[in-house]
C-alpha cells in the first residue's frame, strides 16, 4: 500500500487537505498507524500530521478548563488541575495502555477514533465536557454526549479537527473504573467514569464505555443518588447498581460476552461509588 504523507503548517492548510476523500489525520499515530497495518482504511490517499498544530498544555480560562486535544495520557495523568479538580479523567488517562504508549497517544486521538472503548470518552462524559471544533470555515462547539454517533464515528466534517476540550471548573470527585483481559496494556472489555460534585446540592454523573455502541449514562442510578442522603448506604448503592446493569446493552465480541459485560457494569459502578464514598 502506498499513501502521501503532509505535513500542513497550519490549521486552514490541514482543513484544506482534510477535505479529500482518504486524507485521515494522524497525531500520535497509536491508532491509526494498527488501522493501517490492519488494512482498516480501504482507500487510504494520505496521512495529514496535525503534530504542532494544537496546544499539548491544560489550562484554566474563567469557569472552563481547557486540555489542548494534543495533550497527551501521562501529561493528563500527572497534571495538578486534573488531579485536583477532575480525578476521573487523570484515573482513565493513567488506565490507558503503558507508559510508552501514553507518552504518545493523545486525549484527541482517543476522542477522535470515537471506539465504544476509549478509556477517556466515558470520564469525560461523566465531567459534562464539551469539544471544541475547528476548521478552515471557523469553530464551533459540541457537546461530548453528541460528538459519537457510532462505532467509530462522530460529528466531524470533513476539514474539521478537535482543537480542545473544555470542562466546566468544578471540584469534582471521581473514579474511574476498567476491565480489561489483564492489568497493563489492555483494553477495556467494559469501563466506567463516575464523577461527583455538590454545589448545595449533590450531582452524579455515570458513563458506562463497552456496554453499547457509545457511551451510555444511568440517568434513573444519578437521580436515586442524588436524592439520597450521604453517607450512601449499601442499599442504595446495590440499586444503583442494579440500575447499571439494566441500562447496559453490550454485545458479545472477541474481548467479552454480552451477560459478564452487562453484569460487570453494576459491579463497576459499585467500585467507583466506594471509591469515593463520605
Ligand atoms: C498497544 C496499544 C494499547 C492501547 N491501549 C489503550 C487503552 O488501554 N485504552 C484506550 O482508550 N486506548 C488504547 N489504545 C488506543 C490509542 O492509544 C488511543 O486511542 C490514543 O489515545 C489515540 O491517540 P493518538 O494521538 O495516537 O491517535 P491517532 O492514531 O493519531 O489518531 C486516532 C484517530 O483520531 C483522529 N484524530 C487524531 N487527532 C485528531 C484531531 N485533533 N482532530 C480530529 N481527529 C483526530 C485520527 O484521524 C484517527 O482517526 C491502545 C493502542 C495500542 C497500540
Amino acid at each position: 500500500m502506498s499513501f502521501e504523507f503532509y505535513k500542513p503548517a497550519n490549521i486552514d492548510e490541514a482543513s484544506k487537505l482534510l477535505k479529500n476523500s482518504g486524507y485521515v489525520a494522524i497525531v500520535g499515530g497509536t491508532d491509526t498507524i494498527v488501522k493501517i497495518k490492519a488494512n482498516f482504511y480501504k482507500a487510504l490517499k494520505a496521512l495529514v500530521d496535525l503534530n504542532g498544530l494544537f496546544s499539548k498544555e491544560i489550562k484554566v480560562e474563567g469557569d472552563k478548563c481547557i486540555i489542548g486535544s494534543a495533550c497527551v495520557m501521562n501529561y493528563i495523568a500527572e497534571h495538578p488541575v486534573i488531579k485536583e479538580n477532575f480525578p476521573v479523567l487523570a484515573q482513565a488517562a493513567l488506565s490507558v495502555a503503558a507508559v510508552q504508549i501514553r507518552n504518545t497517544a493523545t486525549i484527541g486521538g482517543n476522542v477522535g477514533n470515537s471506539s465504544p472503548v476509549g478509556d477517556t470518552i466515558p470520564a469525560l462524559y461523566s465531567l459534562e465536557a464539551e469539544v471544541n471544533i475547528v476548521s478552515d470555515e471557523g469553530k464551533r462547539v459540541v457537546p461530548i454526549n453528541e460528538f459519537i454517533t457510532g462505532v467509530g464515528r462522530n460529528v466531524l466534517k470533513p476539514g474539521e479537527m478537535i482543537e480542545s476540550f473544555a470542562i466546566p471548573m468544578r471540584k469534582t470527585k471521581g473514579s474511574f473504573q476498567k476491565l480489561g483481559e489483564r492489568k497493563a496494556l489492555s483494553i477495556s472489555k467494559i469501563n466506567l467514569g463516575l464523577s461527583y460534585w455538590n454545589d448545595g446540592k449533590p450531582h452524579y454523573r455515570i458513563a458506562l464505555g463497552a456496554v453499547a455502541i457509545t457511551v451510555l449514562r444511568v440517568p434513573k442510578a444519578e437521580e436515586l443518588l442524588e436524592n439520597s442522603p450521604l453517607p450512601l448506604t449499601d442499599e442504595v448503592i446495590q440499586q444503583a447498581a442494579t440500575y447499571a446493569v439494566e441500562t447496559a446493552k453490550p454485545i458479545t465480541d472477541i474481548r467479552s460476552t454480552k451477560e459478564y459485560r452487562k453484569q460487570m457494569a453494576g459491579v463497576l459502578l459499585k467500585r467507583a461509588l466506594n471509591a469515593i464514598r463520605e
